[in-house]
Formats: C-alpha cells, sequence, structure tokens
C-alpha cells in the first residue's frame, strides 16, 4: 500500500488526502498543464515544471504509480501571432521550441511524462465535447460564428477561483488569457477563422476555425486520464481563467467531478519583480548556464522553496546555494572512505528516513525536509568525530542519502555516475603507473578519463600520481 500523502487543494482551500480514483488506491493520475510553445521556456516556467517533478517524484518514492500527462499548447494566440511574424508555417515555428523545450525538461532531469499530448493533434475530440455543450445549453455561437461557453447555465462557475457569487458578467472574451478581476466572461470554446490565422484552421460544424485554450486542456486531460483526474497542476496564473474555465467545460459535459485535487504553485520573480524582455530580467536555462549556473544549481534552488511561496531569484540566493551543494559534496565524498569504527546504531537512521518522508507527505513541505538533511548530516559528522561510524552504518547512511535524492535529485554530485572507493581508485592509479611504465600510453589514457567520468582527478607531480574530486 502506498504510505499516505496531504496536499493542499486550491479549490476546497484544504490539506486534502490523497485517495485516487483508483479502485486500489495505488495509481494516481496528474494532468499538468505544459508549455506553449512559442518562445524558450523561461526560468518561471520552468519552476513549474521543476516543483511538478518534485510532486511526481514523491508520488513514486511513496509507493504511487504515477499517470501524467503534460500536454503541449502548439495552437493559440501566441503561437499564431509570432509564427506569422517569424514568418514560419505554425508547425516549424512550434516543433522549434518542443524540441527546445524537452532538451531543457532532460537537461533539469526532469522525470519525463507519461504522455506529452499535443493540441493540434486532439481537435476532433475537441469538437466533440463542443458539440455535446451546444445541443445541452451549455454553448452558443455567436454572431461571428465562434463558439462560446455560456457560464450562466453552469452552476458552480467561479467555485475555483471564488469568483461564485459575481453575477456581472457583461460580455463574452474572445482571447484565450484575460484577467477580469470584476466579471466574469463567456469565454470562446471555437474561434471563427480571421484573416490574421492565415493558414491555421481546421473545419468544424461551425466552419472554419480553430480551438480556444481552455477547451485543449480539458480534451486531452479526459482523452488520457478520464473524467475524473486525481490531481491537476499549475502556476497561480493558470487558476483563473484557465482552469476555471476548464472545470465548467469539462464538468459540463460529463456531470462528473473533473479533478479531485488542484494543485497551484507560486510566482518565481527575478530581484522581486515579474520578469519581462523590457526589464532585461528575463532569463532562460541557456542564460543562466552561459553564467556559469549549472542545471543542478538552479534545480536545487527551486526545490529549496515550498511550491506554494514565492521565490525570488537572484544571484546571491544562487551563491548561497552553490556553497550549500559543496557542503552537500563534501559530505557524500567523506562517505566514500571505509571505515574500522565500531557502532550499529541504525535505528537513529531510520529516524531521519522517516522525519523525511513525513516531512513530504504533508504538501510536500521541502524547508522542513531540508532541515531534516542538515540535521542528518551533523549526526553522521558526530558519529565519525566518536569514531562510531562503522562501515555497515556507512552503507545504511549512503542507502538513505540517495533516498532523499529521489526526489530531489540534486544532492549528489552529478558527475558522479558510479560510486568509487578510496582503494578502487588507488588501484586505479596502480595500474596506470604500470601501464605507462610499459609505454603503453593509451591504455593509461583511458583510465584517466575513465577516473574523470567517475568523477576522479588526476594529477602527476614529481613525487607521484595524485587524486582529488572533481568540484
Ligand atoms: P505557459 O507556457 O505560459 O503556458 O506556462 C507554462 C507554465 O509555466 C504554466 O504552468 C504557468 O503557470 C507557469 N508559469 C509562467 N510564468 C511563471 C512564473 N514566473 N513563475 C512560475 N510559473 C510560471
Ligand atoms: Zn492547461
Amino acid at each position: 500500500m502506498p504510505l499516505p500523502i496531504r496536499l493542499y487543494d486550491s479549490l476546497s482551500r484544504k490539506l486534502t488526502l490523497l485517495e485516487p480514483v483508483d479502485t486500489q488506491r495505488e495509481k494516481v493520475t496528474i494532468y499538468t498543464c505544459g508549455p506553449t510553445v512559442y518562445n524558450y521556456a523561461h526560468i518561471g516556467n520552468l519552476r513549474s515544471y521543476l516543483w511538478e517533478d518534485f510532486l511526481t517524484r514523491t508520488l513514486r518514492l511513496f509507493g504511487y504509480e504515477v499517470i501524467h500527462v503534460m500536454n503541449i499548447t502548439d495552437v493559440d494566440d501566441k503561437t499564431i501571432r509570432d509564427a506569422k511574424a517569424a514568418n514560419l508555417p505554425l508547425k516549424e515555428f512550434t516543433n522549434r521550441y518542443t524540441e527546445a523545450f524537452f532538451q531543457d525538461i532532460s537537461a533539469l532531469k526532469i522525470h519525463p511524462a507519461n504522455h506529452y499530448p499535443r493540441a493540434t493533434d486532439f481537435i476532433s475530440q475537441m469538437q466533440t465535447i463542443i458539440t455535446y455543450l451546444l445541443q445541452n445549453g451549455y454553448a452558443y455561437v455567436s454572431e461571428e460564428g465562434s463558439v462560446y461557453f455560456k457560464i450562466d447555465a453552469f452552476a458552480d462557475y467561479g467555485k475555483l477561483s471564488g469568483r461564485k457569487n459575481v453575477t456581472s458578467h457583461k460580455h463574452r472574451i474572445a482571447t484565450d488569457e484575460y484577467d477580469d478581476k470584476e466579471g466574469l466572461h463567456d469565454f470562446a470554446l471555437w474561434k471563427t477563422w480571421k484573416e490574421e490565422d492565415g493558414d491555421v484552421y481546421w473545419d468544424s460544424p461551425w466552419g472554419k476555425g480553430r480551438p480556444g485554450w481552455h477547451i485543449e486542456c480539458s480534451a486531452m486531460a479526459m482523452h488520457y486520464l478520464g473524467e475524473t483526474i486525481d490531481i491537476h497542476c499549475g502556476g497561480a496564473d493558470n487558476l483563473f481563467p484557465h482552469h476555471e474555465n476548464e472545470i465548467a467545460q469539462s464538468e459540463a459535459y460529463t456531470g462528473k467531478q473533473f479533478v479531485k485535487i488542484w494543485l497551484h504553485g507560486e510566482w518565481l520573480l527575478v530581484d522581486g519583480k515579474k520578469m519581462s524582455k523590457s526589464l532585461g530580467n528575463f532569463f532562460t536555462l541557456r542564460d543562466l548556464m552561459e553564467r556559469g549556473i549549472s542545471p543542478r544549481t538552479f534545480r536545487f534552488f527551486v526545490l529549496s522553496t515550498h511550491y506554494r511561496s514565492p521565490i525570488n531569484f537572484t544571484f546571491d540566493a544562487i551563491q548561497d546555494i552553490e556553497n550549500r551543494l559543496k557542503k552537500m559534496d563534501e559530505f557524500w565524498y567523506s562517505l566514500v572512505k571505509n571505515s574500522d569504527d565500531k557502532g550499529d546504531n541504525i535505528e537513529e537512521i531510520l529516524f531521519f528516513e522517516n522525519k523525511f518522508i513525513q516531512a513530504l507527505a504533508e504538501d510536500l513541505n521541502t524547508s522542513k525536509a531540508l532541515a531534516i538533511l542538515s540535521e542528518f548530516i551533523k549526526f553522521v559528522n558526530q558519529l565519525r568525530a566518536n569514531a562510531k561510524l562503522s562501515q555497515k552504518l556507512l552503507n545504511e547512511i549512503k542507502r538513505v542519502w540517495l533516498k532523499f535524492d529521489q526526489v530531489y535529485q540534486s544532492l549528489v554530485p552529478w558527475e558522479t555516475r558510479q560510486f568509487l572507493s578510496e582503494v578502487e581508485i588507488l588501484s586505479k592509479i596502480q595500474e596506470r603507473e604500470l601501464a605507462r611504465k610499459n609505454k603503453n600510453f593509451d591504455i593509461a589514457d583511458k583510465i584517466r578519463q575513465e577516473l574523470y567520468q567517475q568523477g576522479v582527478i588526476l594529477e602527476d607531480t614529481p613525487k607521484g600520481t595524485i587524486w582529488r574530486w572533481r568540484s
């Protein structure tokens, strides 16, 4: 049986025990709003994908089978606008940024989703839902031929964003993104073709046109995950109108609860401000790497803050993270050395392991989890100082540390592919010496390279070869 976990549901505004729809309560379905592929992902977008990765990794660690779908929005107002500006066919334009997105998430060690549906492959599923909504009084065709969702026809409209009692909806809105704090609007399900759409259109019973953004996610989510999904995630900006509209369309269509737990992550700010090109504070992962900030550092930076708190990106904060990682690397490498100590107090190690799990089980409490890691390091160092760090304990400590790293994926140096003991390193060095003596320089070089790949740097000095860990 998987371990219990409680998550903060934005709809009920309560910490909610995860109880998957799956009868065995073992399989969890998750839908996360993915990238709109009209540009490179910025580090704010990446924050969202990172905490979502933290979630799915935690669920796996807890013993759940995760079925994760992340959509690719490859047709909407912005993709059409920018493909036209770039003078490229929509598909070619969006493919470029879809590829860049996959490179970014792989560089950040984000566990791939099970499915990455592209909106343009699901037009007929969207049309099926729209047809039903029209036939059942939830939607209407406007004078110019677009189809709109009629929010008055759905009694629960506004329940997610808390705008349920706002009655004044003055007009309908054609754009995908809007932020109207006062009124609510009928929103577009299907947008009739306009000249600026160029060759981007699909035939439909309502004439040629294209889907609105919101219906895309409902169609793709239900196609893969069924009518009721366990967890739906997105950034805070997705809550209204996007997710509010997803609920309206989906629940009007199925008559069932669309999502059991809604999770919304907070914003990433740069120097306390919203990122924007005009402020010059807009960064992609590539920009960070050019400044010498590794994906591992950025990953740990993001995962050090709880997903429901804003993060302020500054270069000072990154420096702090780098210092923390350096200390953790030292800790990890200190576990390499064999030990002759006595001591077998395994319970205390299990205590830390439990505490860590408990922290994650309360809405992914990363601050608590990291505090436990610091305590753990202190505890191990204390054992060493008291000569109680036996080999048996060391092995157990490594196991537990690697378990912690299953979710963080940044606690262990990324270069260290395999764990080499000091004895193994020294024997490799001897092997290399022998090869050099016999003028087998190819073999000697090969050994040096192999060691390098495993995080070990060799230096040939007049006194012989010395080694150190790559930092
Ligand atoms: P988009 O590509 O604009 O559809 O956004 C993809 C994801 O990134 C969504 O879940 C957004 O909520 C999220 N997102 C956008 N900007 C930020 C930001 N500055 N901080 C955190 N998440 C963001
Ligand atoms: Zn979405």
